[in-house]
């Protein structure tokens, strides 16, 4: 079977993470626990399950020159991620997210850095790769000018498009109709729908969290129940479902049966820790399915 080839328009990001017993408060400092570096950013992850579960993956998007971002570039690379689509870009810093962990209390703090070059000029120069491929997929980690750009281009070449609205900024009216799917999570859907014409609805993939996933078949909205799984993190189960969801319709699979891989696929990856780390091979959802 021939790879389907899938384009990730996203945010790249180092995610910082340390663990504190207590948050300090204004002006204190106080002495944390556990330190720790772990790749991030809604495109590279998704851009990772998307690859882990077959499809051949190509990240468009920016780092910065500095060791963060050669890390990255690295580490994208040994997950088979084509890296045609990346930048190094001078003079800013690679995007981080940096996240206090404490108890039930977490706080996290994104600088875009380079991930806020990821320009429409940006993606215009891309345009030979987005023409050939079979899906495109975006977040909302970038600048809203680029969705549009992805969109126009999605347009232009016919090529499905995926949004998955996160973190939950209003999409333009262009984005809404041009987007295949929409992908949002439970509270982001509360906002999409608020904004959403009637009409728009039907392409609404919702995700659910344990409950599973709500997705209209056929002009009826259905769930398709989340699996029992062992939680251990629920860090980057939005991403993998998306990744998996993308891989399979582009394969030619239908939504129903994309959808319930992507439910398994997502379950698996909370069973382990960590975003990236814990997202599941093919093999791995195939067996959970069978
Ligand atoms: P996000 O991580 O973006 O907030 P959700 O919490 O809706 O998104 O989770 C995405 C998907 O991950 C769900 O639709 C489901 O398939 C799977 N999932 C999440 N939490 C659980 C859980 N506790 N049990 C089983 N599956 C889960």
């Amino acid at each position: 079977m021939t790879k389907p080839k899938v384009t990730v328009v996203g945010s790249i990001n180092m995610d910082l993470t340390v663990s504190t017993p207590v948050i300090p408060k204004q002006g204190e400092t106080v002495l944390g626990d556990r330190f720790a570096t772990y790749p991030g950013g809604k495109g590279a992850n998704q851009a990772v399950a998307a690859s882990r579960l077959g499809a051949d993956v190509r990240l468009i998007g920016a780092v910065g020159e500095d060791a963060f971002g050669d890390e990255l570039a690295r580490h994208l690379e040994s997950e088979g991620i084509g890296l045609s689509g990346l930048t190094k870009l001078p003079e800013i810093s690679t995007g981080t997210a940096t996240i206090i962990l404490c108890e039930q209390d977490n706080r996290i703090i994104v600088a875009p850095g380079a991930n806020a070059e990821v320009t429409p000029e940006y993606v215009e120069s891309m345009r030979a790769l987005i023409k050939d491929s079979d899906i495109l997929l975006v977040q909302l980690e970038i600048p809203m000018e680029t969705i549009r750009k992805v969109a126009e281009l999605a347009e232009e070449y016919q090529i499905p498009l995926v949004v998955n609205p996160a973190p939950y900024h209003d999409l333009p009216k262009e984005v809404l109709e041009i987007a295949t799917f929409l992908t949002p999570n439970e509270s982001e859907a509360v906002l999409l729908n608020e904004a959403l014409d009637a009409d728009f609805q039907d392409k609404c993939v919702t995700t659910k969290g344990a409950l599973g996933v709500e997705v209209t078949l056929n002009g009826e909205k259905v769930i398709v129940p989340g699996y029992r799984v062992p939680v251990e993190d629920t860090t980057g189960a939005g991403d993998t479902f998306n990744g998996a969801l993308v891989t399979r319709i582009a394969l030619g699979y239908s939504l129903e049966e994309a959808v319930q891989f992507a439910n398994a696929a997502a379950a698996l990856s909370i069973t382990k820790e960590g975003a990236q780390s814990g997202m599941p091979t093919k093999k791995e959802v195939e067996m959970l399915i069978e």
